[in-house]
């Protein structure tokens, strides 16, 4: 619908209200003044038919037409009256303007007939003589049953509507002057109420911007005034209720952001309604309102998840799993889906809350792992000591030699064991003492260190006719160890180096130093690591060749316990080796001064 400016919605009532009241008087003024005047004009015209007819009198009886005619002629034009006398049949006797003898019998005339039947009779007609309307009134003369003859008075009557036009005209002026007051009536009450108005409609405006500290004023009028109340009002609830909803979801945000798990809302079409930031860290996405908006199945394109969510959508009750997902790099995220209701119970959409499980999945990975390995290669011993047990039992040796050579496998396979647990406990006892920081570094010459390695080795290495050679820095080099925890470290290394290398060979133990770290190598000859064993060779219990390594009393947890040692130090080892070209260990340790 158009809409139109209070002053357009004013001034046509105000005219309308102006005109028909101005129309109103103007038709009942002039219908009023119309009757007054044809009464006036009646009585009149009766007055001078009743002198006329006295006068009259004297020529009608006996009757002389010539001189009545002559009467009303000249009575006529005196009076500027028309004045025709009949007698009782209605034949013409005398006329003001008109020859008698040629005018036709009046007797159907309505003036006429009135006047026969009571006395008067009156009549208004257009006059084909004069050529406009006239009023007739016919007086009947003499006795009312027997009268002489019937006298009439015509005057015209378009005087009257010269007057009436010449009112209609004025009324017409005045008109136009109240329509110009009207309108200028209408404007000053529209702007009397548009200036308030607009004035509301700007506050409301303010208020739809969100300015809901802005008040508008208060107006006299009762009506806008209380319309400015309620505005205001309204705006102060309208704050509290912005500000209520703003502090909770500042909250919420505070709560989901400061939470380890990543959480999305979804809504029935799956689109991300809500995120925190772990939940973008997780999915690789720049900053959490980007997610906002987007199909999840946009942001991760992985089936599993999207099997899972139309489970717990399907379903309809909480649903968990494990996934994998490879952006930006392969991960394991523990999911779970819960349906969202609102207050009626009514479903409105799904929770997923994701934690990346990655490290901890991996950790009980390898703590299974372990305890399998541990037990299997702690079985072995024992399965074969309960054997050797056993045939002792049943008596099924008796010569005094196998007896000795059973019971010194036992022996072995029960040094063996020894030797397993003891580098366990050495294991776990790093392990521990580096995850409650109990090892204590102290600033140590490594020359010294290596020297005492070397000279626990030399008795094994003396008895395969291997040298072992130490390359000391040319400046002494110290560096925040644990002499005892890097000792065994190297012992470990190089006796690894003794005992695979072939005999007569050399073993070197070399120590560099730079600005930042101090490098210690052990380098033998010996037979080399293919290339594919090496990201596994520092996992407890792997073992290239399990065979020799168990023939070299090797429990596969040395290698492991170098790695410990070294990361409990803050350094890192790493091996270099291929077939046939000999090993290189390196133990990289941050230099102190
Ligand atoms: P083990 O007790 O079996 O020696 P380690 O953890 O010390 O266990 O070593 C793991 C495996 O790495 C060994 O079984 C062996 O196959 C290989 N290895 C270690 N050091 C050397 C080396 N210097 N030369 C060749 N192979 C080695």
């Amino acid at each position: 619908m158009k809409k139109r400016s209070l002053i357009w919605q004013l001034f046509p009532s105000y005219m309308i209200v102006v005109l028909v009241a101005l129309g109103a008087a103007t038709a009942l003024g002039s219908a009023a003044l119309r009757r007054f005047y044809y009464d006036q004009t009646a009585a009149n015209l009766t007055a001078r038919a009743r002198l006329a007819g006295l006068q009259a009198a004297a020529y009608l009886t006996p009757l002389d037409a010539g001189a009545v005619d002559g009467f009303c002629k000249h009575a006529g034009r005196l009076s500027e009256t028309r004045i025709t006398v009949m007698n009782p049949s209605g034949e013409v006797l005398g006329d003001s303007i008109g020859d008698p003898v040629q005018m036709d019998d009046h007797s159907d005339r309505p003036e006429f007939i009135a006047a026969r039947q009571v006395g008067t009779g009156r009549a208004m007609r257009y006059s084909d003589t004069l050529h406009q309307p006239m009023m007739y009134v016919a007086v009947a003369l003499g006795e009312k049953q027997r009268p002489t003859a019937v006298i009439r008075c015509a005057l015209p009557v378009s005087d009257l509507d010269t007057q009436l036009s010449l009112i209609y005209g004025r009324i017409a002026a005045g008109g136009l002057l109240i329509a110009l007051l009207a309108a200028g009536l209408s404007w000053w009450v529209a702007r009397r109420l548009s200036v308030p108005l607009k004035t509301l409609q700007a506050g409301a405006q303010r208020f739809a911007e969100g300015d809901l500290a802005h008040r508008v004023p208060i107006y006299g009028t009762l009506e806008l005034g209380a319309l400015a109340e309620a505005m205001n009002h309204m705006a102060v609830q309208l704050d509290e209720h912005v500000q209520r909803a703003i502090r909770r979801r500042n909250e919420m945000a505070t709560i989901l952001s400061s939470m380890g798990e990543g959480v999305l809302a979804l809504d029935l079409d799956e689109r991300i309604i809500q995120s925190n930031l772990p939940a973008a860290e997780i999915l690789g996405v720049p900053q959490a309102d980007k997610l906002v908006g987007r199909p999840l199945a946009e942001v991760i394109r992985n089936s599993e998840l999207q099997r899972l969510v139309a489970r717990a959508q399907e379903e309809d009750q909480r649903t968990e799993a494990d996934l994998t997902v490879y952006q930006p790099e392969a991960r394991t995220l523990f999911i779970r889906c819960t349906p969202l209701r609102d207050q009626e119970g009514r479903r409105i959409g799904l929770l997923l809350v994701m934690s990346d499980v990655t490290h901890v999945r991996r950790l009980e990975n390898m703590r299974r792992d372990f305890a399998a390995n541990v037990s299997h290669e702690i079985k072995t011993p024992l399965t074969a000591i309960r054997g050797f047990v056993e045939t002792l039992q049943h008596g099924g040796v008796e010569k005094p030699e196998e007896v000795q050579r059973f019971l010194g496998i036992i022996e072995k396979h029960v040094r063996r064991l020894g030797a397993i647990i003891d580098d366990l406990i050495k294991l776990s006892r790093i392990e521990r003492d580096a995850e409650t920081r109990e090892i204590a570094l102290r600033n140590e010459d490594v020359g010294a260190v290596v020297r005492g390695a070397v000279n626990l080795c030399q008795a094994a290495a003396t008895a395969r006719g291997i040298r072992i050679v130490q390359n000391d820095s040319p400046q002494p080099v110290t560096a925040r160890v644990s002499a005892p925890l890097l000792e065994q470290a190297l012992v470990n290394l190089i006796d690894n180096a003794v005992k695979y290398s072939p005999e007569e060979t050399a073993v070197e133990v070399t120590i560099e130093a730079d600005d930042h770290q101090v490098r210690i190598t052990v380098r033998d000859q010996g037979p080399g690591i293919a290339r594919q064993h090496l990201p596994r060779l520092f996992e407890r219990f792997y073992r290239v060749d399990k065979a020799r390594s168990r023939k070299m009393g090797g429990t596969g947890l040395g290698l492991a316990i170098v790695k410990h040692i070294v990361q409990a130090h803050g350094g890192e080892v790493s091996v270099d080796s291929a077939p046939g070209r000999g090993t290189v260990f390196t133990i990289r340790l941050p230099r102190a001064f």
